[in-house]
């Protein structure tokens, strides 16, 4: 029992999030940021922003929008930021779950959706992935509540394709079909050009993976003028400088630089295929992966052990203890250099 925390909450399992040490420097490969910096107009926008904080910040974000708006052909009005994607995700569980709705997402996915089931008195069902970690679209067919899928989805780096996801549209038509492209810029195809077509597709992606701005805070939804109302109804009600100055700046000017993030996503992506191979040749079975990271599994050590073992040699990966999936580890693709490092200490563990 917490003394003072309300009767609701008291049974309340929050997130847990990816070791961020401050100890020792690590090679730093447990939360899918980006191991480039942000481009040096992101950081001068920063800046100049910096010297305006003691004024609060647009409400409306319609710089960061408006950029958002022009690169992916939508209107600001079709467009919602906010203080991260877990932010999104948070106030979407609330408007269109919340107080006893129902939501339907995989056992296997972002951990997130399962705690904000909890915090606002979500009926959630958690669909099993099938043997293979694949989603098998048809379980989320005439559903009676909101349907949430990450594709690529976590940590498996698995993904639907647009037409599997038209399908799951198709089916619930009053209903929010919520899909988390978190991971999207790395090699899978994007389901936001359906947002033109369905008005209950609401699409989440993040600037924390592919744009390098994990620190900054910053998630961006694109859907229908209608749900990007219902969202900004509850940011209204809670925080409406959820985006800081700053951030907003720095957004701004990484979509306006968008050919140097796509470029460092291409590098990852043949860093991914680099690295999957070397895994492969050391007897690893490692699931074919669309995002920043890769789901790894050892013939020869448990995925507790290898994780415990590379972070006593400096290197972090994320370990989850869930019974299906204990054997793997989930390793962000770092730079070329740090997937050396990694390659190295698994070989040093191996034959130890
Ligand atoms: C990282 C991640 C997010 C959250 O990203 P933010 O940093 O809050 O923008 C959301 N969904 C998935 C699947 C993620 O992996």
């Amino acid at each position: 029992m917490s003394r003072y925390l309300s009767e609701a909450y008291q049974s309340l399992e929050a997130y847990t999030p990816g070791e961020q040490p401050q100890d020792m420097q690590y090679v730093k490969l447990n939360t899918n940021e980006s191991p480039y910096p942000p481009c040096p107009e992101v950081i001068e926008a920063a800046a100049r922003e910096a010297g305006r904080l003691q004024l609060y910040s647009d409400p409306v974000c319609a710089n960061v929008r408006d950029a958002i708006a022009g690169l992916y052909g939508v209107k600001r009005e079709n467009v919602y930021v906010s203080n991260g994607s877990d932010d999104i995700l948070n106030f979407a569980f609330m408007a269109f779950a919340g107080r006893g709705g129902r939501a339907y997402f995989p056992d296997i996915s972002y951990g997130f959706y399962k705690v904000f089931g909890d915090l606002y008195g979500v009926d959630y069902t958690q669909i099993p992935l099938e043997a293979d970690f694949t989603i098998d679209p048809e379980k989320y067919h005439h559903r009676d509540g909101m349907v949430v899928i990450a594709n690529p989805n976590a940590p498996t780096g698995l993904t639907l394709t647009v037409d599997e996801i038209e399908g799951i549209l198709r089916s619930n038509p009053d209903r929010v079909v919520l899909i988390d492209e978190a991971y999207v810029d790395f090699g899978a195809e994007s389901c936001l050009p359906l947002t033109a077509k369905y008005d209950n597709l609401l699409v989440c992606q993040t600037f924390s993976k592919s744009r390098s701005m994990a620190g900054a805070r910053l998630g961006f939804a694109i859907a229908s003028a209608g749900l990007i109302a219902d969202l900004d109804r509850i940011k209204y009600s809670t925080n409406p400088y959820n985006v800081n100055l700053m951030t907003c700046a720095a957004g701004a000017a990484a979509i306006k630089n968008n050919g140097y993030y796509m470029d460092n996503c291409r590098k990852i992506e043949a860093t991914r295929a680099e690295t999957t191979k070397r895994l492969e040749a050391l007897g690893f079975t490692v699931l074919p992966s669309k995002a920043n990271f890769i789901f790894a599994k050892s013939d020869r050590i448990g995925g507790g052990e290898l994780y415990q073992e590379l972070k006593k040699r400096g290197v972090l990966v994320r370990h989850f203890t869930a019974e299906r999936i204990k054997d793997f580890n989930r390793i962000t693709i770092g730079t070329p250099e740090q997937m050396d490092t990694l390659i190295q200490k698994i070989v040093e563990i191996l034959e130890a």
